[in-house]
């Protein structure tokens, strides 16, 4: 029996204005509550399949010439961005992304707007600041003066306020120093083994992605090149070679 999938993408193919097909003919599955490697080199296709799937291609641009994605058995197409927030699908995107000039605590309760308009439900991050206590100790602190691991940390956090079913995670290594990554994806972990959240992993860093995955997919040039569950892509040689750096 195989797991039931809460994301499938069939067959797209993306091209950008006035550029290169970035996507041709990609397909892949997240199946519910596990976390899924979307590995590859830059340029490679990954964050666009990322923003295909949170529909924010439109905003680059870019546009979704075949295929077609379904989160949770429904297709997205013509869904805004924000319907697919409120539908539990967030994008916690490539550069964090978060409010520079508010605190901590505000970025959170902007996450909460954002879901339920002004007024809506009670800002409790108490679930957010167990899983990152740093967010904790500075929540009166402007997001713009906390650390590039701070500021990934809010990122997720923003993401948990939420509570989504599937969290589109890009590059959360980028720029952090290795053991800070190294916590970072240990919180990862932690947070879809206790709330069952899938995820969509996007990373360069292809030995700390795999370490907390079950399944992964390499990509080039927009496409898939190969996939499996993570012990069979670590155990290749390819793999290895190429992307684990080891001979
Ligand atoms: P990186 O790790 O560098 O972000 P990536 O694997 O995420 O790489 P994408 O950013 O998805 O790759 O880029 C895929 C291709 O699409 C690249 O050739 C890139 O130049 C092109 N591309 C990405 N965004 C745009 C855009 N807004 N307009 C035009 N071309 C774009």
């Amino acid at each position: 029996m195989t797991a039931e999938t809460i994301l499938e993408i069939e067959n797209i193919e993306l091209t950008y204005k006035g550029s290169i097909q970035a996507l041709r003919g990609l397909s892949l599955k997240v199946p519910k509550g596990q976390i899924v490697a979307l590995l590859g080199s830059n340029g490679a296709g990954k964050s666009s399949t990322l923003k295909a799937v949170s529909n924010l291609l439109s905003l680059e641009n870019g546009e979704l010439t075949a295929g077609r994605i379904r989160f949770n058995g429904k297709d997205t197409a013509g869904l805004s961005p924000h319907a697919l927030v409120r539908s539990g699908l967030f994008h916690v995107m490539e550069g964090r992304r978060i409010f520079e000039d508010l605190t901590v605590e505000e970025n959170l309760v902007a996450a909460t707007y954002a879901l339920t308009g002004r007024g809506g439900a009670p800002a409790d991050f108490e679930q957010v600041y167990d899983y990152f206590p740093r967010l904790k100790e500075r929540r009166h602190n402007r997001a713009g003066y906390l650390s590039g691991g701070e500021q990934q940390m809010l990122a997720i956090g923003r993401a948990l306020v939420a509570r989504p079913s599937l969290i589109l995670l890009d590059e959360p290594s980028l720029g952090l120093s290795p053991l800070l990554v190294e916590e970072i994806f240990t919180i990862i972990a932690h947070i879809n083994r206790e709330t069952g959240v899938s995820m969509l992993l996007v990373e360069q860093n292809a030995a700390v992605a795999l370490a907390i995955s079950q399944f992964g997919y390499i990509m080039e040039n927009g496409r898939i090149q190969l996939d499996g569950p993570t012990e069979r892509l670590m155990a290749d040689d390819d793999v290895r070679e190429f992307y684990l750096g080891q001979s």
